[in-house]
């Protein structure tokens, strides 16, 4: 039984955004299918107009690679997730990969046209426990050097590991384009991301009641290090949270980070849409 509703699109936005990660793949449990030329077609009515399509699972990195060559509206990014490598490294991924066969999956897929990013990529300590630890930091220091390598931006997921994750990035040299996806660290983590060039990334979360830490994060972030996504289909903003998310409620957090940086909303679109276009180069 398909229980769980679709958000509705928001107000249009003055201009055009982008939004920066989403998973256009993943089916949410409880709810009808969508394909992404549906999501895509309501998300540019409310003017975000083009996305990053992140697939961190061997399956959604391979249907990645065909949608962003079906639709010129989204680009790509692939990786093993931080809670998928140690299910690779201990030999129980239902794909029959090990590790360094999905690494090198991962690999040759982030070498096809269009693909602008390898991510997620980074550390969860909420989700798998210590025994997944170095495997994680493998994939990690692993995934940072393929971004190297290609010349692609880094975005990082980072769940309950601020600290290590920042730790990682200085021994190995993080990439020249790093990105924290749905950022969760404090007002002292989002400098410190500012004061090493990192981008920090605000998913619907940031527009939530019980978010002021992270509105506070934002606050202190300069606004050419802010980049907007939805995570969809997870991470739905107010006052449509518990619904399904999708592109299109990058107009609901647009609206929360004008407010939390105190500009117009025309200029923070405008803002953020040419540092979407900076780091991940013409769509
Ligand atoms: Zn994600």
């Amino acid at each position: 039984m398909n229980t769980v509703a679709w958000a509705t699109p928001p107000e249009a936005l003055p201009l055009p955004v982008v939004d920066n990660h989403c998973h256009l793949d993943f089916h949410y449990r409880g709810a009808t299918t969508r394909t992404a030329a549906e999501m895509l077609d309501e998300a540019a009515r409310v003017g975000v107009t083009r996305a990053v399509q992140i697939g961190c699972e061997i399956d959604s990195a391979r249907w990645t690679a065909e949608a962003i060559k079906a639709d010129a509206r989204l680009v790509g990014g692939v990786a093993l997730h931080p809670n998928e490598a140690p299910i690779h490294a201990a030999g129980e991924h239902p794909s029959g990969l090990d590790y360094p066969e999905a690494l090198a999956e991962i690999a040759r897929l982030a070498r096809l046209p269009r693909m602008r990013v390898i991510g997620e990529t980074g550390l969860d300590y909420h989700h798998t426990g210590p025994e997944g630890r170095e495997a994680q930091v493998t994939s990690f220091r692993d995934h940072i050097a393929l971004a190297k390598e290609l010349g692609l931006v880094l975005q990082i997921h980072d769940r309950d590991a601020h600290a290590d994750v920042l730790d990682v990035l200085s021994r190995d040299g993080a990439p020249e384009v790093t990105v924290f996806h749905c950022f969760s660290g404090d007002a002292a983590m989002a400098r410190v991301c500012a004061s090493r060039g990192y981008y920090v990334s605000f998913a619907g979360n940031v527009t939530f009641k019980n978010a002021q830490g992270l509105r506070a994060a934002l606050a202190v972030t300069p606004l050419e290090r802010v980049l907007v996504e939805t995570d969809a289909p997870f991470l739905t903003p107010h006052p449509q949270r518990g619904r399904v998310n999708s592109p299109a409620q990058v107009a609901a957090t647009m609206r929360t980070i004008a407010d939390v940086i105190g500009v117009e909303l025309a200029d923070a679109c405008a803002i953020i849409d040419a540092t979407s276009e900076t780091l991940y180069g013409p769509w």
